[in-house]
């Protein structure tokens, strides 16, 4: 029988690439120290922040919430309603619930109210759903942050979700990406201070803390999102790791040591302009964002003309 390191009890938790077999509560404590040295590693934020949590409703933002709340910081949530039907409904419930329980403000924004409801996508732009998904997420994202006076937004990415993307970025030596891969991006031109507190812990970590903290979340995967090919790379890694416990946090670890910083003294940052519609920080005169919008209102013009 494996036992606690800490304390001896019987171990719930063995951690292969740590080496480290842990009861629930000191699983627990393990997991908020963690996150903890990841914040201070990367100078993230600090206990005067006022920081914005992107929740979506699953295992690795609930968890990331509630280990923030855990450790003293100020962090409130956002969730944005997509729109997906059953999936959405249930995400925002979840999210709205675990809000509650901890007695934290959750600010939310509708998709379909803004917008349109992601499935909708399809009709009016050509890339795939996902990709334009992100971009409105990212863009509400960084200015309800603003308005509502937040320093800094934290997502749930976690260490499967960062070496698949940079494995990625690697396999085709995207430089411009790589470049930016990095778990912290400074507030700039506009931009709100972004940060990524679950980069070093797994998704199982990250999981196995949502369920021995009784953390309710949602399980299913987003339903427009299958056939990514990100989902390939995270099973190849995680297969790699089977073999050689350890070997996607050194991926990814040794990555930000010794790659980035020379990537980062010739980084050749993008022109950016403020949006002639929202203010938004844009490459163009006009967001991708006010660009859709404009297209949704004018079709409906066209629609509403012709009685269609
Ligand atoms: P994903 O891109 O779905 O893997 O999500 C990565 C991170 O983005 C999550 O951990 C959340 O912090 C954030 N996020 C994803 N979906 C939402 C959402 N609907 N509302 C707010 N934040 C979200
Ligand atoms: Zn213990
Ligand atoms: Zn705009």
């Amino acid at each position: 029988m494996r036992r606690c390191a800490k304390c001896g009890k019987k171990a719930q938790v063995f951690l292969p690439q740590h080496r480290l077999s842990l009861c629930g509560e000191h699983y627990i404590e393990w997991f908020e120290n963690r996150v903890e040295r990841t914040i201070r590693e990367f100078r993230m934020f600090s206990r005067w922040d006022k920081i914005l949590v992107a929740v979506s409703g699953g295992k690795d933002s609930l968890s990331l919430w509630q280990a923030l709340i855990k450790l003293g910081y100020d962090a409130d949530g956002f969730h944005i309603n997509l729109g997906i039907g059953n999936y959405s409904e249930m995400s925002n419930q979840i999210a709205l619930k675990f809000a509650c329980k901890v007695g934290r403000t959750l600010h939310e924004l509708h998709l379909a109210k803004e917008v349109m409801p992601v499935p909708d996508f399809r009709d009016y732009d050509k890339r795939p759903a996902c990709s334009l998904c992100g971009t409105l997420k990212r863009y509400y994202m960084n200015k309800v942050a603003k308005e509502l006076g937040y320093s800094v937004v934290a997502t749930g990415h976690n260490l499967d979700d960062e070496s698949a993307v940079l494995f990625s970025n690697a396999l085709s030596w995207n430089i411009e990406y790589l470049e930016r891969q990095y778990p912290v991006l400074p507030e700039e031109n506009g931009f709100v201070k972004k940060v990524k507190p679950l980069c070093k812990v797994s998704e199982k970590e990250s999981a196995l803390y949502a369920v021995l903290s009784g953390i309710e979340y949602v399980e299913d995967e987003c339903p427009m999102a299958q056939g990514a090919t990100t989902i390939d790379y995270k099973l190849y890694l995680s297969q790699l790791e089977e073999k050689m416990p350890g070997i996607k946090l050194r991926f990814y670890s040794e990555f930000l040591r010794k790659l980035y910083p020379i990537l980062k003294t010739q980084e050749q940052k993008a022109k950016l302009q403020k949006c002639k519609v929202c203010g938004e920080p844009s490459i163009s005169d006009i967001c991708s964002v006010c660009k859709l919008k404009i297209k949704i209102s004018s079709r409906k013009y066209i629609h509403d003309q012709h009685g269609e």
